[in-house]
């Protein structure tokens, strides 16, 4: 095995997201010890019955004592007071980054608590389920997956290039961007689509001439796969929406503006029109299961057999 990426690793966070990076860096190799620290006793005490790391903490401050990187894995709301609870004790030179799926803001609330001499490298890994919780965890989580950096303009190459490395070890496929242009890409890809589960699903409990057994019955005509989107975690999603607030408005207009098209394209019967966007979007579906970014194509292997839910 080769050498690890970073000699200890402390996870602020131990939830899917934190437990996948446990268990991928074990098996990977990717880090020497493991130092992770939950907010409440509970979920610290599972990581430990999991043995997903080396060492537990209750207190963050330990946690990142002596580490060479520090990853936040908690919702995006969070970033800016957990990591004005670490910063003093950061060691120089570390490198300090998060898993959120909102990037600008996320930055904006970390960046003025860290000190001059440590490297604030956010990233997310586009990869998820709708289940939350240490026990969701699974080490192929990232495999072939892609996890974004967005290094703020005047950050450290040598810092970037490692947790690249730490990344790739993971089995993610790793880009780079800028906060902004990965908010925007994400509101669109990710973020909008599960406004549109919600609303859907929520739509379909408030009907009153359809009853809850015949939404269960007859899910499998296209709203079971909004109902599995729709089971995410609500305090991460909400953290999404308030964090990328202006990229998800521009998106949605642009949404709503489409969407009123094929309404007018209905009411008109205007059929080849529809059938022309049909054809369109059942191209970039293929597009998809052909990069292999689908369950149809290479996801067989995960627990509960799901295709991602996420990338926000
Ligand atoms: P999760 O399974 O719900 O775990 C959340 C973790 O954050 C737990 O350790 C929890 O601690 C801690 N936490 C919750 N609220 C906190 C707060 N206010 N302050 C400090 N710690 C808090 O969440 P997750 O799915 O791993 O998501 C974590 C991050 O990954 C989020 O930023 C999310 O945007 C990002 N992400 C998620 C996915 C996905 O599909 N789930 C994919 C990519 C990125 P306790 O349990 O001890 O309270």
């Amino acid at each position: 095995m080769t050498d690890p990426v970073f000699p200890r690793l402390a996870l602020i966070g131990i939830g899917l997201i934190g437990a996948s990076i446990a268990l991928a860096t074990r098996r990977s190799g990717a880090a020497g010890h493991v130092a992770i620290h939950s907010r409440t006793a509970k979920t610290l005490e599972r990581a430990e019955e999991l043995g997903l790391g080396d060492s537990y903490h209750a207190d963050p401050a330990d946690a990142v004592k002596d580490a060479d990187c520090v990853i936040l894995c908690i919702p995006v709301g969070a970033s800016g007071a957990a990591t004005k609870a670490i910063a003093r004790h950061l060691k120089p030179g570390a490198t300090i980054s998060d898993v959120g799926s909102v990037k600008a803001s996320v930055i904006a609330q970390m960046a003025p608590h860290l000190p001059a001499n440590v490297h604030l490298v956010p990233a997310h890994p586009v990869a998820g389920t709708e289940y939350s919780g240490p026990d969701a965890g699974f080490a192929a989580l990232f495999d072939n997956r892609w996890c974004i950096l967005t290094p703020p303009p005047e950050a450290d190459p040598a810092a970037v290039a490692r947790l690249l490395d730490f990344w790739s070890r993971l089995g993610a496929n790793v880009e780079t961007m800028t906060a902004e242009h990965h908010d925007l890409v994400l509101a669109i890809t990710s973020h909008v689509p599960h406004l549109i589960a919600y609303n859907i699903v929520g739509t379909a409990a408030d009907l009153e001439t359809v009853t809850q057994s015949e939404v269960m019955k007859f899910s499998a005509g296209g709203f079971r796969d909004f109902t599995r989107i729709a089971a995410s975690d609500p305090t991460m999603w909400r953290d999404i929406f308030l964090n990328n607030r202006e990229a998800v408005l521009e998106m949605l207009g642009r949404f709503t503006e489409d969407l009123t098209a094929l309404q007018r394209l209905i009411r008109y019967g205007e059929g080849d029109k529809l059938y022309d966007l049909f054809a369109r979007t059942r191209e970039i579906r293929r597009g998809i299961i052909a990069a292999g970014q689908a369950i149809d194509a290479a996801d067989l292997d995960r627990p509960h057999g799901k295709d991602d839910d996420e990338a926000g």
